[in-house]
């Protein structure tokens, strides 16, 4: 069975990476409208033919939604800011100063993506007044609809998830991992990815006992609890696997290759090897810190 999306929600498929299967945005409501998750600035285009193609009017968005501020997911707001100088930007207080000014955010997107830094798009700064804040759990009101934001770290220490009263339904950015094809898949980046907030970030959307998950990459997902239980050990598994090996192949080069090899069956729906690599480096720059805090 395929899981419906709610009432009142609709995925808008952002082309992000080129792949029409792996970024999804979520508009939420009828009359004032919010995005969730715009994408990177390439998905800009396709997101206002979306609107030029539905009766659903651009001059209707309010309000952008960001789970969190990697680019895949905000690269687009500063490019939707300057079409809608009013829009307002919810997102974690530790996001907003990077969003305003970029530089720190885009030296790290570098860093973490390498060679395939250009496919994330150009970043614009985002004015302070546009800019709202989250610091802690928060209800507030948009259309209708009640909207909770939830802090959940550990995928990134800035990162939000928010939940919709009336439905249930809960967009758990990327800190729920990603759904693709069916499958769940770790989704664990450098610098900042952390195992211990990931698990508690998770027990705690779980508690929210959401109806159905609305995945960024990619997608509905039902049976929540089920889907949030089985992430937690693919996620400790994913871990454990890295930490094993990585003490049996010394090289980085050849602990990458051997789990490549390994995990083969994720590259799909646009999960590329760049994709793992990158999931690879983030558990590893978590042990190299959680080994320096233990020094
Ligand atoms: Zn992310």
């Amino acid at each position: 069975m395929k899981a419906e999306i709610p009432e009142g929600i609709t995925l808008i498929r952002n082309g992000l990476f080129d792949n029409g299967d792996y970024g999804a945005t979520y508009l939420i409501g009828y009359d004032r409208l919010a995005l969730v998750d715009p994408g990177t600035s390439y998905s800009v285009p396709t997101l206002l033919e979306w609107f030029d193609e539905h009766p659903r009017s651009l001059s209707n968005l309010k309000y952008i939604l960001l789970t969190h501020i990697h680019l895949d997911h905000a690269g687009a707001v500063g490019h939707l800011v300057e079409k809608l100088p009013d829009l307002k930007i919810y997102l974690h207080r530790k996001g907003a100063p990077h969003m305003h000014d970029p530089s720190q955010l885009l030296a790290s997107v570098r860093e973490a993506t390498g060679d395939r830094f250009s496919e994330y798009g150009e970043v614009k700064p985002i004015p302070e007044e546009n800019l709202e804040p989250v610091d802690g759990e928060k209800t507030f009101s948009l259309d209708s609809k009640e909207i909770v934001a939830l802090p959940t770290p550990g995928h990134a220490p800035h990162h939000l998830a928010y939940y919709d009263k009336e439905t249930g339904g809960l967009f758990p950015g990327d800190s729920a991992g990603l759904y693709l094809g069916g499958r769940l898949i770790p989704s664990t980046p450098p610098p900042t990815f952390n195992l211990e907030t990931s698990l508690d970030s998770l027990t705690r959307m779980k508690e929210l006992d959401p109806s159905i998950l609305l995945y960024p990459h990619f997608g509905p997902g039902e049976n929540p609890s089920e889907l949030i239980d089985d992430y937690k050990r693919i996620l400790q598994d994913w871990v454990e696997l890295v930490d094993e090996l990585r003490s049996q192949y010394g090289e980085e080069d050849k602990l990458v290759t051997e789990i490549i090899e390994i995990k083969r069956d994720w590259i799909r729906n646009g999960f590329s090897v760049g994709e793992l690599k990158m999931n690879i480096r983030g558990v590893l720059k978590y042990f190299s810190w959680r080994e320096d805090d233990q020094k």
